[in-house]
């Protein structure tokens, strides 16, 4: 079944939740469509001094909570829509975490893998002086996304700085250490998803000592949560995988010995001692927990019927379809939905941001612990609006995050 529109997803997930909550037309039309966007051109010089003309958008979404946050992807298949959508979900996401910011979302068509270390740099700042004038601490504050990552986000903050000739870390999240970075960021997307799954597996009761778990990307997201998970709990991760391909095995795969082979060669995939398995037969593995961690839409109406594995931690954003939802649902697989499960990275963002704006720095048990505790209680705050709706994950999250926007909307008097 050829893919969907994302942001025709996000917008059907939203009305389900908008039909529940019973929603008055106008609001509901306001939460459908993102505040602003703008369409930028990026002229930039190539080392073989050719100039290559690229394409990129910046979504604002709604500020209604604060002003946008949100990553920015470098991505040769980016499209408008899968910024607004993935601007949609920063919206949801912001909102649940209980954080003082809209969603927010940026992206240029752009494949960093055949790309100089130059030619990333000429692009990243030549992208931060297209939208300088809509972001800026109080404004949208940008991070990494896929295929971008924090010296990126250092050319960014550093252009922004020379343009309003000030040092400005506030601008951007998901720094360096040593320019204003937060301790604890470069994990917080995989960590933030290990103490929902936590919550998860007590409420339904799964050991996950004894659980297997595969993994699907291998990016800032996936290889942290081999790491993550098999130091905090225990659990025996049996398949990881990355745009290449999977690979499988019974007796479980070493996170240092996986991690440093996909260093070494790019890829998982070669890993010795494993049997080669495609990225669609690592999701219908018979395992307990299956993290998706790569890109939108994997498990859709076409597979989701095939899926055993009892948890699903969403670590991608939107990769679960909603008709996949209903089935998923329908066979009691518990789906901790990305704008939850993921929320760990955007989390540590405002840590970063605080700790820019006021100028003391916490040391990593602080932003750990903070992140917990944020974590745990918007699960939590999920698990209750699930019970008290009667519906799956995703719409109960939706409930507890449109309520607070909507909040937001009518004490500013928009609606
Ligand atoms: N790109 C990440 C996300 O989708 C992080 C955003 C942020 O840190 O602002 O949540």
């Amino acid at each position: 079944m050829a893919k969907k529109n994302p942001f025709e997803v996000a917008q059907e997930q939203l009305d389900k939740a908008a039909k529940l909550l019973k929603l008055e037309p106008a609001v509901h039309e306001m939460l459908r469509w993102p505040m602003r966007e703008v369409h930028v051109t990026i002229p930039v010089k190539m080392d073989n001094g050719s100039i290559k003309v690229f394409k990129g958008f910046m979504v604002q979404y709604n500020d209604a909570l604060g002003p946008t946050k949100g990553g920015i992807r470098f991505h040769p298949e980016e499209t408008i829509d899968t910024v607004r959508a993935l601007a949609a979900w920063m919206t949801w996401k912001t909102a649940l975490m209980d954080l003082p910011y809209g969603g927010g979302k940026g992206g240029v068509i752009c494949n960093p893998k055949e790309m100089s270390d130059g030619e990333l740099e000429r692009l990243s700042r030549g992208y931060i002086r297209a939208i300088a004038q809509i972001i800026g601490p109080e404004k949208d504050i940008p991070a990494p996304d896929v295929y971008t990552n924090p010296q990126i986000m250092a050319w960014m903050m550093d252009e922004y700085s020379k343009i309003r000739q000030y040092n400005s870390p506030g601008v951007i999240t998901g720094k360096p250490l040593r320019i204003g970075g937060s301790a604890g960021r470069i994990d917080a997307t995989a960590r933030g998803g290990m103490y929902v799954l936590r919550e998860a597996a007590k409420k339904i009761g799964i050991d996950l000592k004894n659980a297997t778990c595969a993994i699907q990307g291998y990016g800032n997201a996936g290889h942290f949560a081999h790491k993550l998970i098999t130091e905090m709990f225990g659990t025996k991760v049996v398949a990881v995988s990355d745009s290449k391909g999977g690979i499988y095995s019974e007796n479980g795969l070493s996170y240092e010995d996986v991690y440093k082979h996909k260093q070494e060669t790019r890829s998982v995939v070669g890993f010795g001692g494993t049997k080669e398995i495609t990225n669609e037969e690592l999701l219908e593995l018979d395992v307990d927990i299956l993290i998706p961690a790569a890109l939108e839409e994997v498990i859709t109406g076409d597979n989701a019927d095939k899926i055993k594995a009892k948890i699903i931690v969403e670590l991608a954003n939107g990769p679960v379809t909603p008709e996949a939802d209903e089935i998923l649902h329908n066979k009691n697989i518990l789906f901790l939905p990305d704008f939850l499960a993921n929320a760990g990275g955007v989390t540590v963002s405002y840590f970063e941001w605080v700790q820019n704006i006021t100028g003391l720095y916490w040391d990593e048990e602080e932003v750990y612990s903070r992140l917990d505790k944020k974590m745990t209680k918007s699960f939590l705050a999920v698990w209750d609006a699930m019970n008290e709706f009667n519906c799956d994950p995703r719409t109960a999250a939706y409930i507890v995050a449109v309520r607070r926007v909507v909040e937001g909307m009518k004490l500013r008097g928009w609606v």
